[in-house]
């Protein structure tokens, strides 16, 4: 009986020494009851279409270009604003007109907290199924956001150790041997070099850059190769010539075909073009060593952190990788890559008129600043 006293007698005394404010307001300040709360409006998003140009023509094994069509947004809230990007490269479907019908039907009016992530990432997927990069453009804003009302960079959200972000490569496009080498001379402060295969050339541009320099390289065939016998064997050959791993060899629909290269290859074989969102992630274990994930595909930072930790616990590798993007994408990528094993996060040094400075590759490696949300601010 005495015993039960005292437990009321405690419990009595700690329910009424917890304290609870009539209101938090959005800069985590705690407000008293007597003081008149003020509730800030609902957010309110804006976007506005911009081309970003590229110094070179990109190419890759199916197609070449010079510019990227990318949708910046704002989202703002009592004050501050959260910045966000979608980058639409054509071969993914998304364009200014798709992304403006998208956001345009996009009202954040009626969500009176930017914390409710889940919530707002859920209406969005509601809007309209696909448009992951629009969808990316809002979640990047509203990361950008939540971590500016907490005065955090996200990768401290996280709870990430930003001494452990890895090199970035750093891409050479298919070219003639000459600009290849020139290519390889800009890339010099780059550790890792990315090279994109899957034409008749391969060997030639590989040996071309092992002319010039001696640093790991990273292959990226874009689904280019056709036949797994020819993969395996250039698998074999590109073991030999310090290659780390080996992106995307064949078609993303050759499933039996590549989780027989996976087993046999020396090499890692990363899955990039099979593996677009969360749902993907199951899919390709077993099939692929590891996964690129990308912002544009998955349809921002949430789905990309939830992504890298369903690879990580499945045992798989974990690539952060980007499109032709400003610094408001790849800063808001590189808050991940701590987790990652490598990341290629050169999109926004590819294009001559970013608008953000943000995340900076210091002597080869991704390198996070102590600023807020995404890390960014407008040049
Ligand atoms: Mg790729």
């Amino acid at each position: 009986m005495s015993n039960r006293r005292n437990f009321l007698k405690y419990s009595g005394l700690v329910a009424g020494s917890i304290i609870i404010p009539s209101t938090i307001s959005a800069s985590g300040n705690i407000a008293s009851g007597k003081v008149k709360s003020r509730k800030p409006a609902g957010m309110k998003l804006r976007f506005r279409p911009y081309d970003l140009q590229l110094k070179h023509v990109f190419t890759i094994a199916n197609n070449s270009r010079t510019t990227t069509p990318v949708m910046l947004t704002e989202i703002e809230y009592d004050g501050l604003i959260g910045y966000g990007e979608a980058s639409m490269p054509p071969y993914l479907g998304e364009s200014h007109k798709t992304a403006t019908e998208f956001l345009s039907k996009v009202d954040l009016s009626s969500f009176s907290d930017p914390f409710a992530l889940e919530d707002i990432i859920e209406y969005l997927d509601n809007i309209a199924i696909g448009n992951y990069a629009a969808k990316a453009a809002v979640d990047i804003a509203l990361h950008d956001l939540v971590g500016k009302i907490v005065k955090q960079p996200w990768h401290k959200l996280w709870g990430l150790n930003r001494d452990k972000t890895p090199n970035t490569s750093f891409t050479i496009g298919i070219d003639t041997p000459e600009v290849v080498k020139e290519k390889v001379h800009e890339a010099d402060v780059y550790k890792i070099l990315k090279v994109k295969l899957g034409r008749e050339n391969d060997k030639e541009m590989i040996k071309t850059i092992r002319s010039v320099t001696n640093k790991p390289i990273c292959v990226d065939v874009n689904q280019g190769w056709k036949d797994k016998q020819m993969a395996l064997d250039m698998i074999q050959w590109l073991a030999t010539q310090g290659v780390v791993f080996v992106e995307q060899p064949m078609s993303k629909l050759a499933v039996d075909d590549i989780a027989w290269l996976t087993q046999n290859s020396p090499l890692p074989i990363i899955g990039d073009e099979a593996v677009q969102t969360l749902h993907d992630v199951a899919a390709a274990n077993k099939v692929y060593s590891g996964i690129n994930i990308k912002l544009m595909k998955c349809g921002g930072m949430r789905n990309a952190w939830k992504m890298a930790n369903m690879a990580k616990i499945m045992g798989m590798k974990v690539m952060i990788g980007c499109m032709t993007e400003t610094s408001c994408a790849i800063s808001a990528a590189a808050q991940l890559s701590p987790l990652a094993d490598w990341a290629d996060l050169d999109g926004n040094l590819l294009i001559s008129n970013d608008i953000y400075n943000g995340v900076q590759v210091v002597d080869g490696k991704v390198t996070l600043s102590d600023l807020p949300g995404i890390g960014i601010r407008l040049k």
